[in-house]
């Protein structure tokens, strides 16, 4: 389906009556796909960036779609907050992730923890946090071991009921996370209202060090805020080792990235992990 907000022909009829056919059948796909449970989980590891060890995984999910291949969350995630079918995609990739790291646990794998995303519709359709304690409950991975990964789309609502839920989340010693950290056009003010674990420094900010010195500035002045918060800082998208060579230098806590590791489906997680033992 194509955005029609930018700039398509809105008067031209076939277009409009294409888009319409089109979202129809991919609300239709869609409906298939939770029902016959075609999604997939990919893991990226995140590493320490003093010492390169594992740290623990991102959860991204992905869609084996019948004729189209494995299509990337950008195909559908969207479209799926818009239509109403991303709770039911939420709450598969939260069963599904605890389920994967408990059963990699239980065969003695290193006990990492693992990050799933949650957009910001899923927080304000679902009572998230006693959702969370369900599935941490049925699938029996401790909950430190669990981490969600929000943006700041999800604080700038300055409501009670977004500070009750992180509050709750937390409770459960559930770790929370800034994901895409910067780019949201929100206020700092946040940072000291809710109980937050980690900044995600967005892969924007990163991909040009350390050779764009506006970039460097940026990232060092998040890894320091991060420190001075306490709260642990995570680079995004690092694909170079001068890259990492400067989070180093900053004393940023955590890397993620393809120059570390690619997201793998579970069978090559699962043998990666067996690797670092
Ligand atoms: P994100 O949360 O910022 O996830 C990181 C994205 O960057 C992933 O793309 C990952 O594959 C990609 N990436 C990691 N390292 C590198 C790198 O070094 N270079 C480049 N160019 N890219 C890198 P992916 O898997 O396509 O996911 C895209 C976005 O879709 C995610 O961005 C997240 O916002 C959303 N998403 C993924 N899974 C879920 C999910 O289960 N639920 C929800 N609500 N959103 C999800
Ligand atoms: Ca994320
Ligand atoms: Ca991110
Ligand atoms: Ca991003």
């Amino acid at each position: 389906a194509k955005d029609s907000g930018r700039g398509h022909h809105q008067f031209s009829t076939p277009g409009v009556a294409d888009d319409a056919m089109a979202s129809l059948q991919l609300q239709r796909e869609l409906h298939t796909a939770i029902a016959e449970n075609q999604f997939v989980l990919h893991y990226q590891p995140v590493v320490h960036v003093a010492d390169g060890a594992l740290a623990g995984f991102e959860a991204l999910v992905r869609w084996q779609h019948p004729t189209r291949g494995l299509l990337a969350p950008s195909e559908f995630i969207a479209f799926a907050e818009t239509h109403g079918f991303i709770s039911h995609v939420g709450r598969w990739v939260m069963r599904e992730a605890c389920r994967q790291l408990k059963a990699w646990h239980d065969a003695g794998l290193p006990r990492v923890p693992v990050a799933v995303n949650l957009s910001a519709f899923e927080f304000r359709q679902r009572d998230v946090a006693s959702e969370i304690a369900a599935v941490l409950a049925e699938t029996g991975l401790p909950p430190q071991l669990l981490e969600v990964e929000l943006t700041e789309t999800v604080l700038m609502q300055q409501s009670e009921q977004v500070l009750q839920t992180l509050q709750s989340i937390k409770a459960l010693g559930v770790g929370i996370a800034i994901d895409d950290f910067g780019t949201g056009y929100s206020s700092l003010s946040y940072l000291k209202r809710y109980p937050l674990d980690k900044l995600k420094i967005d892969r924007s900010f990163v991909m040009d060090t350390p050779g764009d010195s506006d970039d460097v500035a940026i990232v060092t002045a998040i890894v320091e805020l991060g420190r001075s918060l306490k709260l642990r800082t995570v680079a995004e998208g690092v694909e170079q080792p001068q890259q990492l060579a400067l989070l180093g230098q900053l004393r940023c806590d955590l890397a993620q990235g393809y120059g570390i590791a690619r997201p793998m489906d579970a069978a090559q997680t699962q043998a990666w992990l067996e690797q670092q033992r």
